[in-house]
């Protein structure tokens, strides 16, 4: 059960507490740092303007390095309903183009197929465990920030308005962020007009389907001349076509459309089943058999027009910082945004604590955006690139087929391993991943672990002659270990073979300091 705060709240406009941190919005990527705060003994308020959590479908699940850091927190377990430590996965596509990646020395792609929904249900009850006070239907009307703290207005459920005083403020607030506008922080990019999306939650009749690979096979399309691969990138001559039974073994499909140049839809107006029909159509070049789920639903039916490619000017205006979404957005192509967002959460929360702790040195928490933003940089490239590949044309065609051949067999092996690092957001410059330095350490890894699964940075100690850091028990764990006998680090997949200095840091998210 949550305690309030007693901060702020009411209709008063009083403003003489003051809160440590308050997030605004209750998305996947403020509730984890909400949660990562409470781990590190603060507890923020967090305001959300849903009174309940929203039903829209989004992400169908996790793709890349986040997979791994969330297992570091026991979450793993938690969204795949069994324990880590997950499996990457052999295969994965660079704009429906298919990767091998079983061959690679080092798989970075692991995947959790678990549906936004639920990753957020997860992270809410875990964020109000470890103290958080969530405001529901409380939304940020505007802010103003001075030296010592900043002031935000809220709206309350009722349509009356208080004012809340905080020594920092997140704007975890999504892709239009009011925080970002109102610490007036450009967003800087490109929104590409000419593309169109429509999307569903579908029943497909099971004659069209390959028993075991899950194959949509479509007789009469004069353009899918061989079956159709499920959760792929479908690209056809005039879009692309996507399907994926979502949950596996539900029955229901996702399916979705990507169209360039066509017609906006009515601004606003709502979509319609035949729409998607219509749509599928033009893309298949045939009707397609697909009715709505039965049941009460919801049924997911939307169009999108229009992708937007954008990032923060800055990540931090003063107090005010910014996370996930309302710092960057991009297409949903190979799933990257909760990748990123959430490794943003995970690379500020002990950051942020140690500055309201008072032990930060100075530097420390905007090592943030200088971490991170990078990331985001890459994540922007590699959708952009994806996205014009996927549009239709004679010279795109042939683009990907050379591309194709680049990418394939043994003289391919270290552009696809590049790819998969890049799509994993692998590639980060910041420091040595804990878990591939993991089959370094024999005895020891125990007390490792349990640090890392509470986000405490943790002193590993190789032999009793390293140095050791004394009265900092309230910030940092020390463990004694053991390097591995060779043979048996060897024997591990993935195993990062540098070696490993006498004593290093492990800082919360998983890095080496
Ligand atoms: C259709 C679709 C498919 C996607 N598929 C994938 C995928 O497969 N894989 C993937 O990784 N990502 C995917 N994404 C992206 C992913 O959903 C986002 O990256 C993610 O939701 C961002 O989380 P967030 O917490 O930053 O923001 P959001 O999820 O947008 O949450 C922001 C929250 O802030 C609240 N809020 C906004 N303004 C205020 C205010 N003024 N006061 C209080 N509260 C406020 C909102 O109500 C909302 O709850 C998809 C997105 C979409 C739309």
């Amino acid at each position: 059960m949550r305690e309030d705060t007693g901060i702020g709240t009411g209709t008063g406009t009083s403003t003489s507490d003051m809160a440590d941190v308050v997030i605004v919005g209750g998305g996947p990527n403020g509730l984890l740092l909400a949660g990562e705060l409470g781990l590190a003994g603060v507890r923020p308020v967090l305001l959300e303007r849903l009174g309940g959590r929203s039903a829209a479908a989004k992400a169908n699940g996790l793709v890349g390095r986040v997979v791994e850091a969330l297992d570091l927190r026991g979450l793993y377990g938690e969204l795949a309903g069994r324990g880590g430590p997950p499996a990457p996965l052999p295969y994965y596509q660079f704009s429906g183009i298919a990767l091998e990646l079983g061959t690679l020395p080092e798989n970075p792609m692991h995947t959790l197929p678990v549906p936004q929904a639920r990753i957020e249900e997860v992270l809410e009850a875990r964020a109000e465990r470890l103290g958080t006070e969530i405001r529901r239907g409380h939304e940020l009307v505007a802010l103003a920030q001075d030296a010592d703290a900043v002031t935000v207005e809220v709206r309350d459920p009722d349509g009356r308005t208080y004012a809340l005083r905080t020594r920092w403020l997140v704007g975890a607030d999504g892709g239009h962020s009011s925080v970002r506008k109102a610490a007036g922080i450009a967003f800087p990019g490109d929104t590409d007009d000419s593309f169109s999306s429509c999307a569903a939650h579908v029943v497909l009749p099971d004659s069209l389907l390959a028993p075991g690979t899950g194959e949509l096979r479509l007789p009469d399309s004069p353009v899918a001349r061989g079956p159709l691969r499920p959760y792929a990138h479908n690209r056809l001559p005039a879009g692309v076509f996507t399907f994926a039974e979502m949950p596996p073994g539900s029955g229901v499909h996702v399916v979705a459309t990507f169209e360039w140049d066509r017609p906006p839809g009515a601004p606003g107006g709502p979509m319609s089943f035949d729409a998607l029909r219509a749509s599928v159509r033009r893309v298949l070049g045939t009707d397609l058999p697909m009715s709505p789920p039965e049941g009460p639903g919801p049924h997911p039916l939307r169009r999108t027009d229009g992708v937007n490619s954008r990032q923060a000017q800055t990540y931090r205006a003063g107090r005010v910082l910014l996370l996930g979404d309302a710092a960057h957005v991009h297409s949903a192509v190979g799933g990257p945004g909760l990748n990123l967002g959430l490794q943003d959460a995970l690379n500020l929360g002990w950051k942020l604590a140690a500055q309201v702790r008072g032990w930060a040195p100075p530097g420390l928490l905007d090592s943030y955006e200088a971490e991170r933003a990078p990331v985001s940089r890459r994540v922007l490239m590699h959708t952009r690139a994806q996205m014009a590949l996927m549009r239709p044309g004679e010279g795109i065609s042939a683009t990907r087929e050379l591309l194709a051949e680049l990418l394939d067999g043994d003289p391919g092996r270290a552009a696809r391993a590049h790819l998969a690092a890049l799509l994993a957001g692998s590639d980060v410059g910041y420091g040595r991943w804990y878990p591939r330095v993991r089959a370094l350490i024999g005895e020891g890894r125990a007390g490792i672990d349990a640090a890392l699964r509470s986000a405490r940075p943790v002193l590993v100690r190789l032999s009793d002659d390293a140095p050791a850091i004394a009265g900092w028990g309230d910030r940092l764990a020390t463990v004694t270990a053991r390097p591995a006998v060779p043979s048996a680090a060897h024997s591990e997949s993935g195993a990062d073979a540098a070696p490993l200095p006498p004593a290093f840091v492990v800082r919360p998210d998983g890095y080496l300091a």
